[in-house]
């Protein structure tokens, strides 16, 4: 007699997804992670009363397998503003759409006057990013973000000042050469929904899908060590467990580690820090981007978005950058800079060094990898869709689906 219908490895997004459509499908169902927690990468640590999310991280409401799962609201999200502010080399353009005040208003006229081609380009951009189908999106020839963008008719100053330290935060990809597609995707979830995090931390989205599953089928602190068609052996029993079917929901590089034949994805990395502050530098739920510099860092202070982030009296200032080996020393100079205040009282609460941030997706990048890969044996993640929470969840549905089919044959 089988353990379970299903074992599914990794607490993840898409392990969580992909339990809470196998569980309304009517299968049994064991959930096995490897740490304390569910979330994978969407963790959020609490320090001295500040919530640090692991890595700087976002969620964007309008991402369409977020909402096919929960209510966003339910998250109780607090939202950043729209738009960033851009640090070139000569201006600082304040582009926040959601901003009322006078001073806003004349720096967005500004940039319209400055660069009105850029702005009609944006524009079409926009307009046509939340009129298409996702599908058609999808359906295009992709090439990469950069070529992309200058496609569109960006100028290159512009690309340089906003949109390279913006997307160098979102794909953790200062090159630009991410799959164009997913340029596409995430600005039409950008523009149509905003962007947010939840007040209690980024923990509550996988907390929130782990209350979709029901009964007793998660176990944390279980770590996988094999698998080989349909017995799983966990790394603290020499008894393996067994079922019909099994889902490997793990990032790409354990993924690779256990399912024979399958690449581990190359990776792009981050560094967060997140400083506290008594004062807050900015006191608007914007994102900062440095343009200038070249350390493409983004910046923001959390407690403006939240402010659960920081304990009473207190702000919370996270920066950015895209890979793993800045130096906080300049970062805080940097910061000093662009904050136009001095960061010698800010004290450093933590550092997240993050190499294994997101798979990288290449302009040949294939969207949708099979769910099936050997006998009783599928693979979900975002590295088999798009690397964001969005693909972790599409990919779990997915998978969900094919083994529900194959179960019922
Ligand atoms: C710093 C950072 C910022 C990000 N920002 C964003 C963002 O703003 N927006 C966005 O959409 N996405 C963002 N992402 C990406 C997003 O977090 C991932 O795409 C998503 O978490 C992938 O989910 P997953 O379930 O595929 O994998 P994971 O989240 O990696 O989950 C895999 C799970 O498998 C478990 N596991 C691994 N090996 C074993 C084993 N042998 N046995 C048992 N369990 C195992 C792990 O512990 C983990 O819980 C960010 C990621 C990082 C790191």
């Amino acid at each position: 007699m089988e353990d379970a219908d299903v074992i599914v490895v990794g607490a993840g997004p898409a392990g969580l997804a992909a339990t809470v459509h196998l569980q309304a499908a009517g299968l049994r169902v064991l959930l096995l992670e490897g740490s304390d927690e569910v979330g994978g990468r969407v963790r959020t640590d609490v320090v001295d009363g500040f919530l640090l999310d692991r890595g700087f991280q976002v969620l964007l409401p309008a991402y369409p397998e977020l909402r096919r799962l929960l209510d966003p609201q339910s998250l109780d999200l607090r939202f950043f503003s729209r738009g960033v502010v851009a640090q070139g080399s000569d201006d600082r353009w304040d582009l926040d759409f959601s901003a009322r005040d006078r001073e806003t208003l004349l720096s967005l006229a500004r940039f319209a006057a400055k660069r009105p081609l850029d702005a009609l380009a944006v524009g079409a951009l926009t307009l046509r990013d939340t009129t298409v189908a996702p599908n058609r999106i999808r359906a295009a020839v992709p090439t990469e973000t950069g070529r992309e963008l200058a496609r569109w008719r960006i100028s290159r100053p512009t690309i340089e000042e906003v949109f390279r330290p913006f997307l160098a935060g979102v794909f953790l990809d200062p090159e630009l050469t991410t799959n164009s597609k997913l340029l596409h995707l995430l600005w039409r979830c950008f523009v149509r929904g905003g962007a947010a995090v939840p007040a209690d931390g980024m923990r509550m989205l996988p907390r929130a899908l782990a209350g979709l599953v029901t009964d007793d089928a998660l176990r944390l602190s279980t770590t996988v060590a094999s698998v080989d068609r349909g017995a799983v052996r966990t790394a603290d029993s020499a008894v393996p467990l067994q079922a019909r079917a099994v889902v490997v929901a793990t990032d790409g590089a354990a993924a690779s580690t256990l399912v024979p034949g399958m690449r581990a994805p190359e990776w792009s990395g981050v560094t967060t820090w997140y400083f506290a502050v008594d004062e807050p530098p900015l006191r608007r739920p914007t994102l900062l981007l440095d343009g200038a510099s070249g350390s493409l860092m983004n910046t923001a202070v959390m407690s403006e978005v939240a402010p659960t982030y920081a304990p009473g009296g207190r702000a919370l200032v996270e920066a950015s950058v895209p890979g793993d080996t800045g130096a906080v020393s300049a970062i805080r100079s940097r910061l000093g800079e662009l904050y136009r205040t001095s960061t010698s009282g800010w004290e450093l609460v933590a550092e997240y060094r993050i190499p294994h941030a997101l798979p990288r997706m290449k302009s040949n990048h294939v969207f949708t990898s099979p769910a099936k890969v050997g006998t009783q044996l599928y693979v979900c993640g975002d590295h088999r869709d798009t690397s964001s929470i969005q693909g972790a969840l599409v990919s779990g549905r997915r998978v969900a689906a094919a083994v529900a089919r194959d179960l019922a044959r």
